[in-house]
């Protein structure tokens, strides 16, 4: 009889990164859980007062990288704003909600700009016209950074080909004119390039100027190393242990502290290894 073999569903890749910010996000969450006994257990002994050191250190480090690499999201990579220039086929840029588009056309009346200029009614959508930005017809995507553009996390270049246009919002020196304001889904938008190297940042591994000297493609081929920090098994787990040791820092603080100089210890050493890893994995020393 002839075998049959039943294909197994694929899964899709696990966004590893994803998974390491939201657990990062979740420990900090955990750590204001316990602020008010951190901060009202005075410290008795020097392991008391350096344990607390670590904790309020730990948790403000948390808190910037996590608002750096969510909330606040600025790119330190000058790879000339690729991910302001789309297609020019289509003729629309960002797409922009209600509220958005209220608080841009406020926004560019003060700086003296025609709001028709700048942004483009498309079609309705329930009764209402949908708004985006208009693309700037004479700005086309410069050839020279096109050639290694950064990549998304899937690992695809960017989507933009020699004919896109550059957001009519984007200003000469590539900055942008409302990046305060700028829509979600600038905000959101998703770059391995930057994203890794904002966590690179953010995690003291480099400061941005490492990067000035760098060609295109050394930057992204930096940013697929810095991806396998996160899905490195060995290396998930370092990053859990750190967690866990943590985790009992804390908890050692607040009751007796009797094995405080050993729960550091652990700690330091766990970290320090982790740390030795990264740079390996980074080529970074
Ligand atoms: S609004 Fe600003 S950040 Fe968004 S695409 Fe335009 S220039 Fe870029
Ligand atoms: S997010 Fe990506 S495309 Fe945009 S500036 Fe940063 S590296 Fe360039």
């Amino acid at each position: 009889m002839r075998k049959t073999t039943r294909r197994r569903k694929e899964k899709p890749p696990k966004d590893f990164f994803t998974d390491w910010l939201y657990r990062k996000h979740l420990l900090s969450g955990w750590v204001d859980c316990h602020g008010k006994g951190i901060l009202s257990n005075r410290a008795k002994t020097r392991a008391h007062a350096r344990a607390f050191g670590i904790i309020v250190e730990t948790r403000a480090s948390l808190g910037a990288m996590v608002k750096s690499l969510v909330s606040n999201r600025r790119c330190i990579v000058d790879c000339g704003s690729m991910c302001c220039y789309f297609p020019a086929g289509r003729g629309l840029g960002v797409y922009l909600s209600e509220a958005e588009a209220e608080k841009i056309s406020s926004l560019l009346r003060e700086m003296g700009l025609e709001e028709k200029d700048c942004i483009k009614e498309s079609a309705l959508k329930g009764g209402k016209p949908m708004r985006y930005l208009r693309l700037d017809k004479s700005r086309r995507v410069p050839k020279k950074p096109l050639a290694s553009s950064p990549k998304l996390l899937s690992g695809e270049k960017l989507w933009i080909g020699e004919s896109s246009l550059a957001c009519m919002l984007l200003r000469g020196g590539n900055v942008c004119r409302i990046y305060d304001v700028r829509p979600r889904s600038c905000r959101a938008f998703i770059c391995k390039t930057g994203d890794m190297m904002n966590y690179l940042f953010s995690a003291g591994v480099i400061v941005p100027s490492y990067l000035d000297d760098k060609k295109g493609s050394e930057i992204n081929d930096l940013a697929d190393r810095c991806l396998l920090v996160f899905s490195d098994e060995g290396m998930r787990k370092r990053d859990s242990r750190i967690t866990v040791a943590f985790m009992e820092l804390v908890k050692e603080y607040l009751k007796d502290g009797k094995n405080l100089d050993a729960r550091i210890k652990e700690l330091v050493g766990l970290a320090s290894e982790y740390d030795k890893k990264r740079g390996e994995i980074l080529r970074i020393v």
